[in-house]
């Protein structure tokens, strides 16, 4: 068995689509960042690296590289559970939390799960929880989004 942890954050612009766990929310501002910015999808990619012992995603997926330019979260999820099934493990757990003043994306977490089982990761083995820092910090004023994720690994 293996655990890891993963914590991402992304300042939130004006003129950049709202993708959060692979799905497109409707809002007048969107993460911003050299990929899709999709800090729930960055912050389970971390966590399962991290449970593999292979680093972090800016080793694997470098903002410097034009390759990962607009890369979706989802396709970089896609990858990591890739890397883990070759080096032997498959995933038994993951649980996150996405912090984000507005909007509300409660009702987006069954959408989330969908995407992410694209990707390999199976709707019963993931959950995701939504919560806001109750107007405080730069999350409450609305600058930005933050998402933690833990994961087990086990042998496959
Ligand atoms: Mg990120």
């Amino acid at each position: 068995m293996r655990i890891g942890i993963g914590y991402d954050s992304h300042r939130l612009v004006e003129g950049r689509p709202l993708i959060i766990g692979g799905v497109e929310i409707p809002f007048g501002k969107g993460l911003h960042g050299h990929s899709d910015a999709d800090v729930l999808c960055h912050a389970i990619i971390d966590a399962l690296i991290g449970a593999l012992g292979k680093g972090d995603i800016g080793k694997h997926f470098p903002d410097t590289d034009e390759k990962w330019k607009g890369a979706s979260g989802i396709e970089l999820l896609s990858q990591t559970v890739r890397m883990l099934q070759d080096e032997g493990f498959e995933i038994s757990w993951i649980d996150s939390t996405v912090i984000l003043q507005e909007p509300k994306i409660g009702g987006f977490i069954e959408a989330m799960k969908n995407e992410m089982s694209k990707a390999g990761i199976p709707v019963g083995s993931v959950n995701i929880k939504a919560k806001t820092d109750e107007g405080m910090g730069f999350i409450g004023r609305g600058e930005g989004a933050a998402a933690q994720a833990v994961c087990l690994l086990k042998r496959a």
